[in-house]
């Protein structure tokens, strides 16, 4: 008999990846359980890696920018030099790339000696990490609410060649929010499909990648 689990292996990982703890029952084999952090009160998802800005409540995008002339970058660019500021790669440079605070109202930006202070090479910026200038969410990004608590999701594999009748019958004994990732096989080539009970979205045009749908499950 064909392992379930190990089809599932690569569905597993894209979740774990991000973090997710993901709980498998070795009775059954089409399906495991992520768990998550939601908002007691509206249920969205609670961020526990997200951090805001302690001065103004901004959340951290992850961008390093030019103290000098705001340009912004990912933070995954090695460089904490700014090529717009210094078009030349002279190794002597100044790394005028901090991780800024994105809100330009936030004081951080607007006041002359914050900004000497915060947005220095030193201190590097609000959201440099250990700094005091930033803290993490505690509270819903949707509502506000500070409570939050666990709740876990039944994932599923659908597998079958997709069809319309056969899905709608897979479907029929799943509960509100358990989510469906189908996966279907042509020209050799994998494709992927998902659905979460009770959500909005049908199925049926395969035209995401698995680290896509794994986002947008998460959103
Ligand atoms: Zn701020
Ligand atoms: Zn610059
Ligand atoms: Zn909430």
């Amino acid at each position: 008999m064909e392992n379930l689990n190990n089809k599932m292996r690569s569905i597993m990982f894209a979740f774990k990846a991000r973090g997710l703890e993901i709980f498998t029952d070795a009775n059954l084999t089409d399906r495991f359980v992520m768990t998550r952090l939601v908002c007691s009160d509206c249920s969205a998802f609670f961020h526990t890696n997200l951090q805001e800005c302690y001065l103004c409540g901004e959340i951290n995008y992850y961008l390093l920018e030019c103290k000098d002339c705001d340009t912004k970058r990912s933070i995954t660019s090695g460089s904490r030099m700014c090529r717009i500021c210094h078009p030349d790669t002279d190794i002597t440079e100044p790394e005028t790339l901090v991780y800024k605070c994105v809100n330009s109202k936030c004081v951080s930006n607007t006041d002359s000696n914050a900004k000497k202070e915060i947005n220095n090479s030193k201190n590097e910026g609000v959201f440099k990490r250990n700094n005091s200038w930033n803290l993490s969410c505690t509270f819903c990004i949707e509502c506000g609410s500070p409570k939050h608590e666990y709740k876990n999701f039944r994932v599923f594999l659908y597998a079958e060649p997709f069809d319309k009748t056969n899905y709608k019958e897979f479907t029929q004994n799943k509960e509100n929010d358990d989510v469906i990732i189908l996966k279907k096989y042509s020209s050799s080539k994998i494709y992927y499909d998902y659905q979460i009970i009770g959500g909005e979205y049908t199925p049926g045009s395969f035209d995401k990648d698995l680290d896509q749908i794994v986002d947008e499950i998460l959103a």
